[in-house]
């Protein structure tokens, strides 16, 4: 099995269920007491956060792949950049490391078109709602027609993203705001939902939502897991 570069801590508290995740899918495929391979460096959310915030991505950029440049010094194969968000600068991380980065809406598009979806409600951040990144990926790739929010559904996601959910905090006010806007969405003619930040799963459960929801942080782990499993097949180093 190869090793999985995972660069982690934005926010700890998702790196934790992505080192789950992952180790849960090697034992399922390996059986025994068979885990992952993984390197992890782990950022200082403080600082890439207040980062985000003031707009400053260059040094965010900067920041990253010198963790990246760090995980292929270390042996790592390929890149699993634990958040949806700071895939904003997925290119930059790939050239500035020389690491393959599997990026984050690949696994979720092509679980989302398997299930034959393909109008789409994304929740995350602002970054990843407003921005092009993101959408333009599940979009231009996969064909999907990707809805956000109106402007107070991702104020609120957002402010409970980075106020509570990234410090553990789960509340129940704030599992029904989302279950509202998940109820909005399937009235706006939304299929199922991407649960495009990778916090959100702490809070939102398929069983009490109006539509299917897909989880960004298990799909990824997951598919990062078959990666490192299968990766030779496509010329990656071991
Ligand atoms: N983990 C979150 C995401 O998936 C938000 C925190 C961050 O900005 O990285 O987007």
């Amino acid at each position: 099995m190869m090793l999985i570069g995972l660069l982690g801590g934005m926010s700890w508290e998702s790196t934790a269920i992505y080192y789950r995740e992952m180790n849960l899918a090697a034992n399922r495929a390996l059986g025994g007491l068979h885990s992952a391979r993984i390197l992890m460096h782990s950022v200082d959310f403080e600082h890439i956060q207040r980062l985000q915030h003031e707009g400053k991505w260059g040094e965010s950029a900067r920041i990253l792949v010198e963790a990246a440049r760090s995980l292929k010094a270390g042996g790592a194969s390929f890149l699993v950049i634990a958040t949806n968000t700071m895939h904003k600068l997925a290119d930059e991380i790939e050239e500035g490391s020389g690491l393959p980065v599997l990026h984050i809406a690949d696994p979720t598009g092509e679980a989302v078109v398997n299930a034959g979806h393909k109008k789409v409600g994304l929740l995350a951040t602002r970054f990843t709602m407003e921005e092009r990144f993101y959408r333009y990926r599940l979009e231009n790739r996969f064909h999907l027609d990707v809805v956000i929010p109106d402007d107070d559904e991702r104020a609120d996601i957002h402010r409970i993203i980075y106020e509570e959910l990234c410090h553990g905090t789960v509340n129940e006010a704030s599992a029904a705001r989302f279950r509202q806007v998940i109820d909005h969405m399937k009235w706006a003619g939304c299929e199922a939902v991407i649960l495009g930040c990778t916090e959100i799963t702490m809070l939102v459960s398929a069983a009490n939502t109006a539509l299917p929801v897909f989880d960004t942080t298990a799909l990824h782990a997951r598919s990062a897991v078959s990666l490192a499993l299968q990766g030779e097949l496509i010329g990656l180093k071991d």
